[in-house]
């Protein structure tokens, strides 16, 4: 064992730590961000001084390389292509555990029994991740082929048979390989390539508003993937990091089942949210009462208490720093203001709490479904920015609804309630929203981003 370069990875390993810890907190989560990138650079620093490894140029280029694609994902994909991003960043992290995994067996050939275990364990976890990742991505993105829109739970009757199949046929294979792992090429082979099959097939029934499970389990899988190759190629640091990611995407996974209303055993057997919609998938349901924005300022401007509930559609319209200054105005105005977040609002983990944060919208102003829904009569305006399914009152009141169950923040009981949309389009779960159509709902159609700025020139020129 090389004495210093292990001590290096535990200042490494603790730096994680005390990384992870900060990112709990809003309020500290960009030192935390930091301080753990900090830590795997460390970590980076010490293997490459490590004499073991391959020949510096190659980790040059390749440092060279990965940074410039780095610096130009970063700089150059808007913060709405955010979310494909990471799921993306999730699929590279399990296709380098498979291929960690793939070298080492090409290197040794005959690896020990143990080695063989994790060889597998990498190999298999890391396929499925990826090929799972890059369908999670195209889901994101919302491509369709032909007249499918993959976005949506694709189905097929002895699905669940199938699936179950498939990995009892890379647990044979993975049997077969860990036996005799010397003369078990073929096998190890077959492992890939199910593994990639395994992945998609596992992805491919989830679809609408049951996503957020699938980003956050398959985060999980990566870094299961990269703890499994930190023992292929014994480097503790790997291990570690590995084990801190899937822990966080466990228990991430385990945030988001609940905001789902789902159970873990469902995530993990897939099939879920493949349930078709029926009653008001896009039918008609009454008359909306649009409202312009001085009558919309008429409201806001007598309110005492506003609530705002952002959505997708105040990322698309990148309107944080203006529904900041309405809700500065507001208060100003002695209104009690209030942001209410959504755990599965916008298209990944905590997006909301980014674009707020970005905008320095203060910590105490921003609450849970589960703070303010008791109040919500009380409430006097309710202001919905790009929103939808997260206030969809089918969750709580329709029994055929796909996303029946899910909790809301329920807007649809305030005194109020005005929603800021552009058109009468469904939210990602691709159904219709009744909330749109009752008595105390006003519908501000039009570009968030705009609606606020028309809101804050009013309230400007009082
Ligand atoms: P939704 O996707 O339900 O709705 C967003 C709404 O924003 C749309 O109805 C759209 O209507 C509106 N919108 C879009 N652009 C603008 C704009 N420029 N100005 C104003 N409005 C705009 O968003 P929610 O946040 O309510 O719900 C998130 C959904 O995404 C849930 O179903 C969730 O499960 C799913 N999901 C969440 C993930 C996560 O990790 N958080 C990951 C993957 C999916 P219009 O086009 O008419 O303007």
């Amino acid at each position: 064992m090389n004495i210093g370069i292990e001590s290096v990875y535990i200042v490494s390993a603790l730096m994680f730590g005390l990384g992870l810890k900060l990112l709990s907190s809003p309020a500290t989560a960009r030192r935390g961000n930091m301080l753990s990138a900090l830590g795997m650079l460390l970590a980076v620093v010490a293997t490459l001084f490590n004499q073991e490894i391959i020949d510096f140029r190659f980790i040059a280029g390749g440092i060279v390389l990965g940074s410039i694609i780095g610096v130009l994902a970063a700089r150059l994909i808007a913060m709405t292509a955010m979310p494909e991003m990471v799921a993306l960043l999730n699929g590279f992290g399990g296709i380098a555990s498979l291929l960690v995994g793939w070298a080492e067996y090409n290197s040794t050939m005959a690896p020990t029994t143990f080695t063989a275990v994790t060889i597998f364990l990498a190999v298999m976890i890391g396929g499925v991740t990826f090929s799972g990742s890059i369908i999670a991505w195209a889901k994101l993105k919302e491509f369709w082929i032909g007249n499918f829109g993959i976005s949506k739970a694709f189905v097929f009757k002895g699905q669940q048979v199938f699936n179950s199949l498939l990995v009892l046929a890379i647990l044979a294979c993975g049997a077969l390989f860990m036996m005799n792992p010397g003369e078990g090429y073929q096998y190890f082979l077959v492992i890939i390539a199910l593994a990639f099959l395994l992945g998609i097939m596992a992805v491919m029934p989830i679809g609408g508003a049951d996503m957020p499970v699938v980003i956050s389990l398959l985060n999980a899988y990566s870094g299961m993937a990269a703890c499994a190759a930190g023992f292929v190629i014994h480097n503790n640091i790997l291990i570690v990091a590995g084990s801190l990611v899937g822990a966080s995407g466990i228990i991430l996974t385990n945030i988001m089942c609940k905001a789902m209303n789902r159970s873990l055993g469902n995530v993990l057997f897939s099939g879920f949210g493949s349930v078709v919609t029926a009653a008001g998938s896009g039918s008609e349901q009454g008359e909306v009462k649009p409202v312009s924005v001085s009558d919309a300022y008429l409201l806001l401007e007598a309110a005492s208490s506003v609530v705002f509930v952002p959505g997708y559609g105040l990322a698309v319209a990148q309107a944080q720093h203006a529904v900041h200054e309405l809700s500065q105005l507001l208060e100003a105005n002695g209104c009690e203001v209030r942001f209410a977040i959504h755990p599965v609002a916008g298209r990944m983990p905590g997006h909301m709490n980014v674009l707020l944060a970005e905008a320095d919208v203060p910590y105490d102003e921003l609450v849970e479904p589960d703070d303010v829904n008791p109040l919500i009569e009380t409430v006097d305006v309710c202001m919905v920015v790009g929103a939808n399914d997260v206030v969809n009152p089918s969750a709580r009141d329709d029994e055929t609804s796909s996303i029946y169950g899910m909790p809301i923040v329920e807007v649809d009981r305030a005194r109020v309630c005005i929603v800021m949309k552009r058109s009468m389009a469904a939210g990602f779960a691709g159904i219709q929203n009744p909330l749109f159509f009752k008595d105390n709902t006003r519908m501000l159609f039009g570009d968030a981003k705009a609606s606020l700025q028309g809101l804050v020139s009013e309230f400007k020129h009082d």
